[in-house]
């Protein structure tokens, strides 16, 4: 199907939602979901920052900011929202569940599970006037507790590793590769340092402890204050952990997280293991780089076939792929494409 026919075809949908250049998501009269845009309700999939732009100006502008409960006390753990702005983010903001609906006016809001970093969600909107279902997956990871929208007039998907290069065909190995390797560093060096974007750091804690593994954690600031609110509020449970500046370090066992950032500047003196976490390693689940550093390939984002799954089971008339992040989304519109799905990129 040539794109430019099919997209006729369906451009009276292309009224009711739009990508911004800012990275906004459009849909009906009233929502725009991470990013700005001049709409009562923002929405906010989950707490990563390419999905707060303009999250400031929205809490000025619009009535109400949507979220998850985890999501909102996230944003404001993390520091996302000055403090001259704090009061009226507490005033506008709406804690969602998981299924619980949300109407304004004739359009109604319902959060899908997205299984991406605690609190992330999927959006489905029903606009009722227009009889239309639309949903955007924000950020996503496809696995059993991810909710695939169905019934769709229009599916927007993430385009995070769109291109077909990015396969992880032994993903599902993954969580016990790094338990091993997590168990070989402890009992060699006692040490192992962990380094990981925010959100990997609590999924790779959650299969730590999971796995028996019970070394104290010792964590940078955010994620310790990220830990806290999950364990207070939300019910997580990550044993023993410490953060980073009261550590007091010993002749236990332990397991320092870092942030990515910081791999470069490990120190390779044999007093530790080093494990860094990436998406990106798509030929192995792990590849050592020298005596003392592992890269394990753990993602929190669905891979090209898994993108390509979520569009094949959810079987909406229209895709737009997420052009607006960082991601391949030409590759994937291509690949849709190929598979007889109508699809176009936006912006
Ligand atoms: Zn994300």
């Amino acid at each position: 199907m040539a794109t430019s026919l099919c997209v006729y075809k369906y451009k009276e949908y292309l009224e009711s939602v739009n990508i911004e250049l800012n990275g906004a998501i459009v849909v009906g009269k009233s929502f725009t979901i991470d990013g700005f845009a001049e709409k009562p309700v923002r929405i906010v999939t989950h707490a990563h920052s390419d999905h707060l732009h303009g999250l400031e100006e929205s809490i000025r502008y619009s009535k109400h900011v949507l979220a998850s409960p985890i999501t909102l006390d996230l944003i404001e753990a993390l520091g996302y929202i000055n403090s001259d702005l704090l009061p009226f983010f507490k005033l506008k903001s709406i804690p969602l569940n998981y299924h619980q609906v949300y109407v304004y006016e004739d359009e109604e809001v319902e959060f899908y599970d997205a299984d991406h970093i605690p609190g992330s969600v999927q959006v489905l909107i029903r606009l009722k006037d227009k009889k239309l279902m639309i949903g955007y997956t924000g950020d996503f990871k496809l696995t059993s507790k991810t909710e695939i929208m169905r019934n769709l007039n229009v599916l927007i998907i993430e385009a995070t590793y769109g291109n077909p290069y990015y396969n992880r065909p032994f993903k599902e190995s993954v969580p016990q590769i790094l338990l091993d390797l997590v168990i070989e560093g402890l009992c060699k060096y006692k040490r192992v340092y962990i380094y990981a974007y925010h959100g990997k750091i609590q999924e790779t804690m959650s299969i730590l402890r999971t796995g028996g593994i019970d070394a104290p954690f010792i964590l940078p600031d955010r994620a310790y204050r990220v830990a806290k609110i999950l364990e207070e509020k939300h019910g997580y449970n990550y044993g023993r952990y410490f953060k980073e500046k009261n550590a007091v370090f010993n002749k236990e066992k332990y397991i320092v997280f870092k942030h990515f950032n910081s791999a470069k500047d490990r120190r390779l003196d044999g007093k530790g293991l080093h494990i860094v976490l990436t998406g990106r390693l798509t030929h192995e689940p792990f590849m050592k780089v020298d005596e003392y550093t592992y890269v394990v390939s753990l993602s929190d984002h669905a891979d090209f076939n898994d993108l390509v799954k979520y569009v094949e089971y959810s079987n909406p008339e229209l895709v737009i792929v997420d052009g607006s992040r960082q991601g391949e989304s030409e590759a994937l519109k291509n690949t849709l494409l190929e598979k007889g799905f109508c699809s176009i990129v936006l912006p």
